[in-house]
């Protein structure tokens, strides 16, 4: 048995860590920067934001290395450092999370199957790859997040489930429909997701971004409504982005906001939640204080 299984056999409902993406931006990570990069040029910050996340008291953490399949990086001129980038990440992470859980980031390629821009077989390959070096470096389970297309995503599970002995937790990212229920931007309901997924035995499902807690709870009810017996893993986002008096983006929710939504989106199914952009270890702090009282 997996660890993130093991571990939810003895605590109803863990808590996961809050975004990388906006935070290595608040720490300089500038536009068109590669963030995986920072594994080795910048291992001190990296470490700090995984420190951060669990000295917040979460139960598990991620990986700076969300975008770090070969296909992504190689627009960075990056692509013979794959291996190690994803290894160094990691092990940055395994380092800052002592006994806790580990949980190595791979987001989409970015390459659209359906347009014909990739293959099944560099797919498989890719995600193959990625993962393998996330195991190396420490990883405990691997989190397939962000994604839209099904099919990329069914690739990416079974690299995961066929060449690594990591749990595997597959995130999709949903749009609220104008008519009700949730879409991703390819047209996956959750009850797709479920059923696309089913005989390739994903350990977790779940979703991540694109909402906050209030909507992430209607997602979960629908999991649950396609009969979804597998742990749900939640990461949201801090509220729905809105913008500045500068037009920069913002996430408006407080870890007050947050917090005081975790019960009922616990009650609706989730046993593991996070969250993404925007989100911060305050944000996190408060879901553990909540989780504890
Ligand atoms: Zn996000």
């Amino acid at each position: 048995m997996g660890r993130i299984l093991e571990v939810l056999k003895n605590k109803k409902v863990l808590i996961s860590d809050g975004a990388w993406g906006t935070f290595l931006q608040a720490e300089g990570l500038q536009v068109g920067e590669c963030p995986e990069s920072w594994n080795e040029t910048n291992r001190a910050t990296v470490l700090k934001i995984a420190k951060s996340y669990i000295d917040a008291g979460s139960d598990m953490i991620e990986t700076n290395s969300f975008g770090g399949s070969r296909l992504k990086l190689k627009s960075f001129g990056l692509e013979e450092k794959t291996f190690e980038l994803n290894k160094l990440a990691a092990e940055i992470s395994r380092e800052a999370a002592g006994n806790k859980i580990v949980l190595g980031s791979i987001g989409p390629t970015g390459k659209l199957l359906m347009m014909g821009e990739t293959s099944e077989e560099e797919l498989y390959e890719v995600y193959k790859e990625q993962s393998s070096a996330l195991e190396a470096g420490g990883a405990d389970a691997i989190v397939l997040e962000t994604f839209t297309d099904l099919e990329e995503l069914k690739i990416a599970l079974k690299a995961v489930k066929e060449n690594t002995n990591c749990e595997a937790v597959c995130t999709m990212t949903f749009d609220e429909l104008l008519t009700g229920g949730f879409r991703t931007m390819m047209g996956i309901s959750p009850a797709d997701m479920l059923s696309g997924l089913a005989e390739l035995n994903p350990d977790v499902v779940g979703a991540n971004c694109g909402n906050g807690f209030e909507n992430m709870i209607h997602i979960v009810k629908e999991f649950k409504i396609a009969g979804c017996e597998l742990p749900i893993l939640i990461h949201a986002n801090a509220g729905m982005p809105e913008l500045d008096e500068n037009s920069r983006t913002f996430f408006p929710e407080t870890p007050d906001d947050m917090g005081n939504k975790l019960n009922e989106l616990i009650d609706a199914g989730a046993c593991i939640v996070g969250g993404c952009c925007g989100t911060t270890p305050g944000h996190i702090k408060k879901l553990v204080e909540v989780v504890n009282s």
